[in-house]
């Protein structure tokens, strides 16, 4: 795989140094999802406080792409309402769907445009996307409640 270099720096920036990493003692909801292709893991912690999502934390291991993914997104997503984060996860995926067309919102997604050029490589697409899956699946418990 070759990312831009600058890009891959980011992520690996994350990867190395992740944001809100290590579970919370306290949650609403806990979900635990796994990439079979890949072998990531990934467990997070939802606390919503007043439609907000008040804690978003994790713990998991695998991929640089995987671990980066799901650092940015808790970055991204802490202090959020249900609906922004369902924006910002709207942006995550199409341009995850994008083949490598799209270069990403800046404005929505920061950071997370370093993976624009990962949307070309189908067997990193799980990879970059576990994070969010689970956070979908979490914020759906929660809200179902
Ligand atoms: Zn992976």
């Amino acid at each position: 795989m070759q990312l831009d270099n600058l890009y891959q720096e980011v992520i690996l920036d994350h990867y190395k140094h992740p944001e809100h990493k290590g579970l919370s003692p306290q949650k609403d909801v806990q979900v635990h999802h796994v990439n079979l292709s890949c072998g990531d893991e990934i467990t997070l912690n939802l606390t919503l406080h007043g439609g907000r999502i008040a804690d978003l934390s994790w713990e998991g291991i695998g991929c640089a792409i995987s671990m980066a993914s799901v650092s940015m997104m808790a970055g991204l997503l802490n202090g959020k309402t249900l609906d922004e984060a369902a924006l910002i996860m709207d942006s995550f995926l199409s341009l995850m769907q994008s083949k490598g067309t799209q270069k990403g919102d800046e404005g929505v997604l920061e950071d997370a445009v370093a993976f624009a050029g990962v949307s070309k490589y189908p067997a990193r697409i799980k990879c970059a996307l576990l994070g969010w899956m689970a956070f979908k699946d979490a914020a759906m418990q929660v809200q179902g409640r």
